[in-house]
């Protein structure tokens, strides 16, 4: 017979279904197979182990929809900016100079500090395949959105005719490895159709940035400002480029790139009608706060989102424009900013919704019976405002694994 663990707490979260108050998650041979109240779950495995984590919460562990490790050797190096364009500029500049070792090195302590604050799944964008067989070995389970970038200069044909890695084993053969086009701004209307396709052809997701700065609603608007500026400068300026004149979501349904498995990162600059679209496509939205704040793009609207029904996840973005890893952080600033949204939601986006964004809710996202055993133990002093407490805590870093994809921590 396969031992079983039981986890008691004071408090059990299991983002699906009510919070339980001495709850417990029974575990056996690397999945969940029980959640309950302690007194309904302990007699029914009277043999198994019981590890009792006293006053504070188990939760699952969380999602980061959103990250950049190949940019985890510029944390600390890239202060903040006044607009997106300065702290891209900065952040171009800052890549260029790094090797291809500490590039590795970068990605390598990078996934050691997801791992530190809880992550159990972390959708990875890279436009150099560095971090792909970095993350192959683990300690995260991970998506992997290869980004194409191309303003102009690129052919009408495969993918692979341009990227080479869309060729390979990797690219075939993972069903967690994804074409993405980097921003409205930054890729052809002909490429976000090359990315479609080839998704579409082996299924998998959609992966772009949508509407994170106003120069980017300014450019698809007008074809001019900071973005068309920066495009002069690096050589990739399309001297026939039409602006569609369009808002950023209706711009990219308008090229079906939208869709229930497309994952947009960003959307701080949506008005209603781009609400409205993305909500109807069921789009994924991961919202990046504290590196909205960082390059100066601007702040999401968690409300208004919310109001229009937009499926919303949450990621931290890279360590260029961002502290660290710590979702804790993103979740306490939102509820700074919205203390309206319910700390329940907000533990949501970064667990159930991001598994749910990049098609991992089987396993990962909430307390389940099947779900694999990866949970959280955040430990606070129970006070009415648990929810408040919690995340105070977490964002202290006081994160530690009760239980890691069946190990004990
Ligand atoms: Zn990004």
């Amino acid at each position: 017979m396969v031992p079983v663990t039981v986890h008691r707490a004071r408090w059990v979260v299991p983002v699906e279904g009510p919070v339980l108050e001495n709850g417990a998650v029974a575990t056996a041979g690397g999945r969940i197979v029980a959640v309950g109240r302690a007194r309904d779950i302990c007699p029914e495995f009277p043999r198994a182990t019981v590890r009792d984590h006293g006053d504070g919460a188990l939760l699952p562990a969380l999602v980061n929809a959103h990250c950049h490790l190949e940019f985890s050797a510029l944390q600390g190096r890239i202060p903040p900016r006044l607009d997106l364009v300065a702290w891209l500029e900065a952040a171009m500049a800052g890549f260029s100079g790094l090797s291809e070792e500490e590039i590795v090195q970068g990605v390598r302590k990078g996934l050691a500090e997801l791992h530190k604050f809880g992550v159990a799944l972390v959708a990875e964008t890279s436009n150099t395949g560095l971090s792909l067989p970095l993350l192959a070995q683990g300690p995260v389970e991970f998506h992997y959105f290869y980004e194409c970038l191309g303003f102009n200069n690129l052919q009408s044909g495969p993918l692979e005719a341009d990227f080479e890695i869309f060729a390979t084993e990797w690219a075939r053969g993972l069903s967690n490895f994804s074409a993405a086009a980097h921003a409205p701004y930054s890729v052809s209307g002909r490429l976000f159709d090359r990315v479609n396709r080839w998704n579409r052809r082996h299924g998998r997701r959609n992966g772009v940035h949508l509407a994170e700065s106003q120069e980017e609603v300014r450019f698809l608007k007008e074809g001019d400002g900071a973005f068309r500026e920066l495009l002069e400068k690096l050589g990739r300026w399309q001297a026939d480029f039409q602006p569609p004149r369009l808002t950023p979501a209706a711009y990219l349904d308008g090229l079906g790139f939208l869709g229930s498995e497309t994952v947009a990162v960003h959307g701080v600059w949506l008005d209603e009608p781009d609400r409205q679209i993305l909500a109807r496509r069921r789009t994924w939205v991961v919202l990046c706060p504290r590196s909205n704040c960082h390059t100066g793009a601007g702040f999401p609207n968690l409300p208004e989102l919310r109001r229009a029904g937009v499926r919303l996840a949450l990621g931290t973005d890279s360590l260029a424009s961002n502290e660290d890893f710590n979702l804790f952080q993103e979740m306490l600033l939102l509820h700074e900013r919205y203390p309206e949204v319910p700390v329940l939601e907000l533990l949501a986006l970064a667990t159930l919704n991001g598994a749910q964004a990049l098609g991992r809710e089987k396993d990962l996202g909430s307390f389940a019976p099947g779900k694999i055993a990866a949970l959280l133990f955040i430990p606070f002093r129970s006070s009415p405002d648990w929810g408040e407490a919690l995340l105070l805590a977490g964002a202290q870093g006081e994160i530690s694994w009760a239980e890691a994809f069946g190990k004990e921590a």
